[in-house]
């Protein structure tokens, strides 16, 4: 959270946040200007910082800086970023002070020469792998858990970047999808069990890497497959090689992708967001049906939900809230305010669809519960008769350890607080989770999904993690910012 003299505040906006969206292209002669367009499509993925690595063949040079990418880049800035080949990275973070210089991609220069990498996801090994290596001598330019891998990479004593690469990867554990750009090659990875996404795609004969499809999208690429879990891709010029080095896992693609993260036109493990999120709503619908005036979204995670909600309730679909998009992470609220205008500068209630109404409110998820509650008061004020809260997903009971900013454990409502007990919080009239069951349905899971936040069974060992929260006394997020 930022302050400047008291008076900027962070949006009391209480969502899991993505961490990070990546964007990677090889030998082609635009490669920076549509990395800066691949990323404008990849925004949502995070919005305080935003960079580009570009390589030339001979030097990699970078740009980056704090805000969005239309904020960070104009022409002069794409102008500093030649060359055939480029990585791109938009990032999300909770600590202020010393974001830029977490802003990715990171760039090191080392014996193996300059290397650039933009990561999306948490490595859970970091803090532990950082003190070893700061034993030893490394210095670190970062608080990021990603300046970890460069520091392996650059210790290593194996010949080639490729196997050194893949060495460091071995080392490492959580979450991972990694674009690696050196002078005259761009390394690919993704971890052995999938949490975040990371596709292939091909524009004008050249290999395009994006967190997801909607980027690929933007520049007219083709959609190729996905990069596997467990896989690692040696692009240069127009060829791509593919290797398995690392250990086989039981993947687990992140469920909150589907949920929330990935924009609804992007194909995410395989499948469109769009459908599951509809899916998601109607599943909702049937397992929480109520006698109701209108279906209403918060908007705009909800809104694909709740068209699913309504179709299956037969229940009309009017936009309620109206969401004012130019509201950055931070606003300025006057000094001598008594009233929190938190929710009110993003979201305004239209009193002609909700005035003695009974109204379904459709959201994604509830982390600490104080927006869910500040968003049904603004309905109720609003002249609603009745608001029933309905949830597309489970109570969030534990936080995530794979890239997502979640509070700590004591801090998420629906795991400290029954159903009932999370209702009266939020002052609704009812509240309905969707099941744990009835969300991998909607998802098509096969046992392929992480679901750790709703279930408390996390896919790797978490006591690495729990060791690095008991010595910082922080949350996952601000140990990795
Ligand atoms: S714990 Fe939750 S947010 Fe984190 S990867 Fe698993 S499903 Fe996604």
């Amino acid at each position: 959270m930022r302050k400047k003299g008291g008076f900027e505040r962070a949006l009391p906006w209480d969502k899991l946040a993505e961490e990070c969206g990546i964007f990677g292209i090889v030998s082609h002669p635009e490669s920076s200007r549509l990395t800066y367009l691949g990323m404008y499509a990849l925004q949502h993925r995070g919005q305080e910082s935003a960079g580009i690595a570009s390589s030339d063949g001979k030097k990699v040079h970078l740009q980056h800086g704090m805000g969005r990418v239309a904020d960070v880049f104009d022409e002069s800035h794409l102008e500093l970023l030649p060359g055939k080949s480029a990585i791109g990275h938009v990032r999300y973070s909770t600590a202020g002070e010393s974001a830029l210089g977490n802003a990715q991609p990171i760039l090191i220069d080392c014996w193996r020469g300059q290397i650039a990498l933009a990561h999306n996801g948490y490595l859970v090994n970091a803090a532990t792998l950082r003190r070893e290596l700061e034993r030893d001598g490394a210095i670190f330019h970062s608080t990021s858990d990603s300046e970890v891998v460069l520091h392996l990479v650059s210790r290593s004593r194996r010949r080639t970047l490729l196997e050194a690469f893949i060495e460091a990867l071995r080392l490492v554990q959580g979450a991972y999808s990694l674009l690696v750009l050196t002078p005259d090659c761009l390394l690919v990875a993704r971890d052995p069990y999938g949490f975040r996404p990371l596709c292939i795609g091909r524009v004008e004969g050249s290999y395009v890497f994006a967190s997801e499809t909607c980027a690929l999208d933007l520049i007219d690429a083709e959609y190729v497959r996905d990069v596997e879990p467990g896989e690692v891709l040696w692009a240069q010029d127009d060829t791509l090689e593919s290797s398995f080095p690392l250990p086989k896992q039981k993947s687990a693609f992140c469920v909150f992708e589907h949920v929330y993260f990935s924009r609804p036109d992007s194909l995410v493990f395989g499948r469109t967001v769009n459908p599951s999120r509809r899916l998601l709503g109607k599943l909702l619908a049937r397992e929480h049906p109520v006698e109701a005036d209108v279906v209403v979204p918060v908007p705009d995670s909800g809104v694909t939900a709740a068209i699913g909600y309504a179709e299956e309730s037969r229940l009309p679909l009017e936009f309620g809230l109206i969401r004012n998009h130019y509201v950055g992470r931070t606003f300025i609220e006057p000094k001598q305010s008594i009233r929190n205008f938190g929710v009110k500068v993003k979201l305004n209630p239209v009193r002609e669809i909700l005035a003695g109404k009974r109204v379904v409110l459709v959201d994604d998820s509830i982390v600490r519960g104080t927006t869910s509650r500040k968003i049904v008061h603004l309905i109720r004020s609003a002249g609603a008769k009745e608001i029933h809260l309905r949830i597309t997903s489970p109570p969030i009971v534990g936080p995530c350890h794979y890239g997502i900013d979640t509070p700590t454990k004591r801090e998420l409502i629906g795991a400290t607080k029954s159903v009932e007990e999370i209702r009266r919080f939020v002052g609704a009239d009812t509240l309905g989770y969707l099941s744990l069951e009835n969300l991998l349905r909607a998802v098509e899971d096969n046992g392929r999904f992480c679901s750790a936040c709703f279930t408390d069974c996390y896919p790797t060992q978490v006591s690495a993690v729990e060791h690095q929260k008991e010595l910082f006394g922080k949350s996952l997020v601000e140990l990795s910012t």
